[in-house]
């Protein structure tokens, strides 16, 4: 029988185990903690005994959307979606706050002098959604089914967000791009810092910006489950050190950063694709702050209680000055900070009127101070009495999110910097680039495409590779340990 052993258990590695599985392969997934998740643990011992607190992925428009994951029938295994009434909302010093819904149209009419403007940003991407999703969501080396909605997809995306900003005539408007923009912890002024954007708010207009019923980790236990279902076998406790910790195998897929990688398997890889991944450069960081609140967060608009997420950063200006410092290393006094209230949408999470707020604000790379009070501040300034509130607060910084977790290198979130080159190819130009030139040895992380998000596509695109080099090898019996 074929054998694969996935190294790494995060939304991508079980996506490749899951889908090598499905095609009759003998799989083991190996994962250093003691949970399977990656990205999509969850908890309920962080602050208040019983608050469910998403340690890391909270919002799933990804997830909701992703083609990969929809196809498994996730409910029959758990899995819930919940839709808060508001996507997201974004106060403002002064005026109503702007708000994000599902519906196009209800966005765009609660956008006053835009609404025909935002509406023609994005009605074409959200009606040729799936034409464009099905390119994007992939490596950009290919040939196109879909030419010409995905020409006029990036014509825009390879905008910097700042341009794109511009198209507004309401600082209303022009706040919210830049709130769901800010998503790529990059800059707001480079070229195609417009493209993930684009993309995450045309996927929300599509599919909304959903939590998991009773925390991320359903996904992550939904999707093991369909792996057992399937024969496959997962190892937790297990951080595979060197190449000698992998037991025999046809392939190996591997959701590890591009370091780990080379840490692993070093002189086996070709110089060329090394060095490519020598290259890869890791972005700005999060600084997380969870809360139990009692009560709802007393936000001054009251929209902003009924949404799932609200991003806190203030007019665009404000948001692309503060990226720019966050990615020149300097902590700005305002940062951008996202505010998850998942219990909005999923009350499973409360105990009582006892609430888990999720927040994270971007801080630089391997950022080593405490911006625990700049998260506070910048709440307290749309919602005043939010400190009179708290009731238990955890900070979890860079160091602590890479120690949980090695792929978040420097606190790196979005497993590597948002580059216009790195949005492009990840993590080098290739029409394969999980194939890492080892014989039977493959990438699967989200440093490779379609990049970030709790979607599975890398680990599905990877494992499709792996496939395709089992195909064309030598019988299984003379694959067995070529990477060794
Ligand atoms: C704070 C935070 C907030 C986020 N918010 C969102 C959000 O709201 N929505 C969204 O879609 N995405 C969000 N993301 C991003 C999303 O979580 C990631 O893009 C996604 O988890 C990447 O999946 P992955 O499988 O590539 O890697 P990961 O999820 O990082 O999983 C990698 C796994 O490999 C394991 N591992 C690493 N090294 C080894 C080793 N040597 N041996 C064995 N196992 C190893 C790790 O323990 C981990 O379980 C967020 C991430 C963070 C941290």
């Amino acid at each position: 029988m074929t054998t694969a052993v996935v190294v790494g258990g995060g939304p991508n590695g079980l996506a490749a185990a899951v889908h090598l599985a499905a095609q009759g392969i003998e799989v083991q997934l190996l994962e250093a903690a003691d949970r399977v998740g990656g990205g999509l643990r969850s908890s309920t011992d962080l602050t208040v005994p019983g608050l469910v607190h998403d340690h890391c992925a909270a919002i799933h428009p990804m997830g909701a959307g992703s083609p990969f994951l929809s196809r498994l029938g996730l409910d029959r295994y758990g899995l819930r979606w919940r839709w808060p009434e508001i996507d997201c909302a974004h106060p403002l010093d002064h005026g109503p706050a702007a708000l994000l819904y599902r519906s196009l149209a209800a966005t765009a009419a609660g956008l006053g002098g835009d609404e025909t403007r935002w509406r023609g940003l994005f009605a074409g991407p959200v009606a040729d959604f799936e034409q464009i999703s099905s390119e994007l969501l992939r490596p950009i080396v290919h040939l196109p089914r879909h030419p010409l909605p995905l020409a006029k997809f990036g014509m825009k995306a390879v905008l910097p967000a700042a341009a794109l900003a511009r198209w507004f005539r309401t600082p209303r408007a022009r706040a919210l791009f830049g709130g769901i923009a800010a998503h790529a912890f990059s800059r707001l002024d480079l070229p195609a810092s417009s493209a993930v954007g684009l993309m995450i708010a045309a996927t929300g207009h599509r599919h909304g910006w959903p939590v998991a019923e009773g925390g991320s980790q359903a996904i992550a236990t939904a999707l093991e489950r369909v792996l057992l279902d399937n024969g496959g076998k997962v190892e937790t406790g297990m951080r595979v050190r060197s190449v000698a910790d992998l037991p025999p195998a046809d392939i190996v897929l591997l959701d590890l950063p591009p370091r780990g990688v080379l840490d692993l398997f070093g002189e086996r890889i070709p110089g060329r694709i090394a060095r490519a991944l020598g290259a890869y450069r890791h972005g700005p960081a999060a600084f997380k702050v969870d809360f139990a609140i009692d009560g709802p967060v007393p936000w001054r608009d009251p929209a902003c209680r009924r949404a799932g997420t609200v991003h806190v950063g203030g007019s665009f200006t404000e948001i692309a000055a503060a990226e720019r410092r966050v990615v020149a290393g300097q902590l700005p006094e305002k940062p951008f900070v996202l505010v998850g209230q998942q219990f909005v949408a999923d009350p499973t999470r409360s105990v009582g009127d006892i609430h888990p707020l999720y927040a994270y604000a971007h801080v630089p790379h391997g950022y080593t101070g405490d911006a625990t009070g700049a998260v506070i501040a910048q709440i307290e300034r749309f919602a005043p009495g939010f400190r009179e509130q708290i009731v238990h607060t955890v900070s979890t910084t860079p160091a602590h999110l890479a120690e949980r977790n090695p792929n978040n290198i420097g606190g790196d979130i979005v497993g590597g910097a948002n580059t216009a080159r790195q949005l492009l190819f990840r993590p080098r130009l290739s029409p394969d680039p999980y194939a890492l030139g080892v014989p039977g040895v493959f990438l699967c992380s989200a440093a490779t495409p379609p990049g970030a998000g709790a979607h599975g596509m890398c680990g599905r695109h990877a494992a499709e590779s792996a496939l395709k080099y089992l195909r064309t090898s030598h019988r299984s019996s003379t694959r067995k340990n070529t990477y060794r």
